[in-house]
């Protein structure tokens, strides 16, 4: 495997951060016949995607869900390879007491009828969900990132939605995935997603997200990648980086595909990284699934501190023991370790008043607080890449806080940066 300290010869690009969008970087430069070299801080690739294995069930460091109409993961990954497990389209929603199937009928036309009597949404307002996803499918993708931008809050309202829907529905799915309740992210970030959910599947790798950047990582060279290797300075006059241990490296290119606050201490930078947005996700393991359908519940009531939930053994048998059910609840915002156990109190409540006693039978596995999940990504936020014209050198920078704040946007970020390294590399 990469967990390899053997050196290189030096290599023409050497990447600071093995996330997946250091590793797009590498992969593509490989690809290109240019040589580089990862070198990683912690134990192992990933970065913020990585899964632990806990009393055999497998833990995603942070809920997360690989679209799979992503263009850059498609056109980077072996999705086969990956035997991706795709949740069901729709969610479940727990409003008035009950939770409510809210599936998309294009998707899932046997679904009509439920959808069309669902009390989660008026009529207008699911026609009107109907002429976003609609709308949302045309046009080239590109033309996403260059479109005028606003906040979604404001596009879910000049397009109509009332305000009910938007927090019974809007609120907890699209906070869920901007990790913030007010939808302030950019509509550039809310098309991307939208149109993803809308023409693709959400799904897992069989066995963990963490999949996804071992597999980048097994299409490198064994020696391109070190792990424990953590970069404490960098001259950009040199292009020399100094690592903890006191080693000294020098190529010609350096790329920066840590996050943006160790790019403003490495590089001593004066600018303010973009907010960052947190999470607390609960991994339970029990003997039955609270639920039967492999679907996203979302909290459509407001109340109490659960966002949303969900049963990935539903859709990923493999990530429990046999027999066991793997129950995933995600709240918004980090906490610190003093709280685990009262939020966990307030979450295992708030889960009993949905679906009974069965959940005192719960055992919680761990709790991942997760304070930097994703940059906060704005309509100000597009205008990070501003940034990058304060390298000095030959010194690129490559992140997903300079593109969607996402798995996607970060395979784009790795791939355009090496577009521009095999450019700037290639003799006059
Ligand atoms: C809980 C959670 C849920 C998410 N949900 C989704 C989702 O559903 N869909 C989606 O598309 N995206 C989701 N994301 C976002 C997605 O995971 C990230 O956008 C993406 O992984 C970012 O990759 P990156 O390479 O830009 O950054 P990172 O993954 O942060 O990689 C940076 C790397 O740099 C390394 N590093 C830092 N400092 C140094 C140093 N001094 N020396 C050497 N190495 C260093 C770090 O260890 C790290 O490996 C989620 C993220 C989280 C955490």
């Amino acid at each position: 495997m990469f967990h390899t300290q053997k050196k290189m010869s030096s290599p023409q690009v050497v990447i600071i951060g093995g996330g997946v969008a250091g590793l797009s970087c590498a992969k593509h430069l490989h690809d290109s016949g240019v040589s580089s070299l990862i070198l990683e801080c912690s134990e192992a690739v990933g970065g913020r995607i990585r899964t632990d294995v806990v009393d055999g069930f497998s833990l995603d460091r942070g809920f997360q869900i690989l679209l799979t109409a992503y263009p850059e993961a498609r056109e980077l990954l072996d999705f086969e390879s990956l035997q991706l497990k795709n949740y069901e389209p729709g969610a479940l929603i727990r409003y008035r007491g009950e939770l409510h199937q809210f599936v998309d009928p294009i998707r899932r036309p046997r679904k009509l009828f439920s959808t069309l009597k669902s009390p989660v949404a008026s009529f207008g307002d699911k026609l009107r969900l109907a002429r976003l996803k609609i709308n949302s499918c045309r046009g080239a993708i590109e033309d996403l990132y260059t479109r005028p931008e606003t906040s979604t809050l404001e596009r879910l309202k000049s397009e109509g939605f009332s305000s009910g829907f938007i927090d019974r529905f809007f609120k907890p799915f699209l906070g869920g995935v901007f990790l913030e309740p007010e939808l302030a992210t950019s509509t550039r970030k809310f098309d991307l997603v939208f149109r993803m959910f809308s023409s693709g599947d959400a799904a897992i790798p069989s066995g963990g997200m963490e999949a996804i950047p071992r597999q980048l990582a097994s299409g490198l060279p064994n020696e391109a990648i070190r792990v424990n290797a953590e970069v404490k300075r960098i001259d950009p006059e040199t292009n020399t980086i100094e690592m903890k241990d006191g080693e000294q490296i020098t190529a010609s290119r350096v790329v920066m595909a840590c996050p943006e606050r160790v790019v403003s201490q490495l590089l001593d930078l004066e600018t303010e990284p973009l907010e960052p947005h947190g999470v607390t996700c609960f991994y339970f393991g029990s003997e039955k699934s609270p639920v039967e359908q492999p679907m996203l519940i979302l909290n459509g009531e407001g109340t109490g501190p659960i966002n949303n939930m969900c049963v990935p053994s539903l859709v990923d048998p493999k990530c429990a023991p046999a027999g066991k059910s793997l129950i995933s609840i995600s709240c918004l915002g980090a906490i610190n370790d003093d709280c685990e156990d009262s939020l966990r109190n307030e979450v295992v409540c708030q889960a009993r008043d949905w679906f009974g006693k069965t959940v005192d039978q719960w055992q919680h596995l761990k709790t991942y607080s997760i304070p930097y999940a994703l940059p906060s990504a704005n309509p100000a936020h597009f205008n990070r890449k501003e940034l990058d014209s304060t390298r000095r050198g030959n010194i690129l920078l490559c992140g997903d806080y300079l593109e969607t704040a996402s798995l996607e946007g970060a395979l784009r970020s790795g791939r355009m940066t090496a577009e521009r390294l095999v450019t700037s590399l290639r003799p006059a």
